[in-house]
Formats: C-alpha cells, sequence, structure tokens
C-alpha cells in the first residue's frame, strides 16, 4: 500500500494515461468502471503538484480513417478522434494548468499504445532528472501495459498504481500484470 504524500517524491513523475471520455462509460471504447480511477488519480495528481512532482497526461488522438480503427485494418472501434468530445479528458479529472500534454495516436500509418512511443517523453524525463515512473489511467491492458513496459526499457523504476487503472478484459488485465511484473513494474495500491 502506498500513501502518495508519503511515497512521492523528486525525482519521480505521475503518468496519467488516456483517462478521457471515449474511455469511460457511455464513452465510444467504454471500459468496465474506467470512471473509478478518476478519484484515485486525483489524488496522485493533488499530492504530486504540492510536492513538485510533474504530471504528464497522455492522450489518444487518431485522425479520421484511423489505421487502429475497424474497418481500417485495426481492432477497435473509432474513439478519441481529433478535437471530439470523447478526446477530452474525463471532465473530473483535475490536471494542473502547467501540465504538459503527451498526444500519441496521431500516426496515420501504426497506432501508439504507449506514451514513450515517438513522443519524446523519455528525454524530456532524463533532462528533468526523472529516475521513478508512476503509471496510472486507461487501458490496463493497452496503452497503460504498453507505457509500463516501455518506462521500463528506457531504464525508469516504474510503479503501477494498480487502482488507477481498469482492463479491458479481465483476463487481458491478469496477462498484462504478468508481463508488466516480469519486465520488473512494481505494484502499489493507493493507501
Ligand atoms: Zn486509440
Amino acid at each position: 500500500m502506498a500513501d502518495p504524500e508519503r511515497v512521492l517524491q523528486h525525482g519521480d513523475v505521475l503518468v496519467v494515461v488516456d483517462v478521457q471520455v471515449d474511455f469511460c462509460p457511455g464513452g465510444a471504447l467504454p471500459i468496465e468502471r474506467g470512471d473509478e480511477v478518476v478519484p484515485v488519480l486525483n489524488r496522485w495528481i493533488a499530492t504530486a503538484v504540492r510536492t513538485g512532482v510533474p504530471v504528464y497526461p497522455s492522450r489518444d488522438w487518431h485522425p479520421n480513417r484511423h489505421v487502429s480503427f475497424i474497418g481500417f485494418g485495426g481492432p477497435w472501434p473509432p474513439h478519441c478522434l481529433q478535437d471530439s468530445e470523447g478526446a477530452r479528458f474525463h471532465p473530473d479529472l483535475r490536471l494542473p494548468d502547467s501540465t504538459v500534454i503527451v498526444t500519441k495516436g496521431v500516426r496515420l500509418d501504426r497506432d501508439q499504445y504507449s506514451a514513450f512511443d515517438e513522443t519524446g517523453l523519455a528525454a524530456e524525463l532524463r533532462a528533468r532528472g526523472v529516475k521513478r515512473v508512476w503509471v496510472g489511467g486507461l487501458a490496463q491492458d493497452v496503452c497503460v501495459r504498453a507505457t509500463a513496459l516501455d518506462a521500463r526499457r528506457e531504464g525508469f523504476e516504474t510503479m503501477l498504481i494498480v487502482d488507477g487503472t481498469r482492463p479491458v478484459t479481465q483476463a487481458g488485465g491478469e496477462a498484462a500484470n504478468e508481463e508488466m511484473r516480469r519486465a520488473g513494474v512494481r505494484f502499489e495500491t493507493t493507501r
């Protein structure tokens, strides 16, 4: 169990993955109880702001006819279309004004699940002296998984906020947990 007040420290970063309207109940690609991550992550965000830990929210930001969409070569229903309501962050997510948004999923030729995938985020975090990455958001078995695995690959100590994420499917979530565990990701539940 981790109390954000006690564990967040200088050298940490909080990466909030794709907490967008379309991934929450009522959205275009809803994740069951996806909205329940919002109050959990708000606590982490508030503590991060107070302690000077940077917060990087990522967002899926697809062009029309994206290759990840059914009918255009991908597995997903259309979601998070650029500038659409569904692409907005969940209205209750309380991001600081100073936040820098990591935009992904904009490529025309392939999808980008990870917040590190050709976004420059790893270089940015290294430049800011980040050693440890806390990850939460949606979905645990897709973009959170890819982001956490990339964070490890980039050499960061990586912490998954277990109660701050939800999977598309239970089985997918369990497989993703196993993969992340093997990659050295650590799991913490908010106290
Ligand atoms: Zn997407």
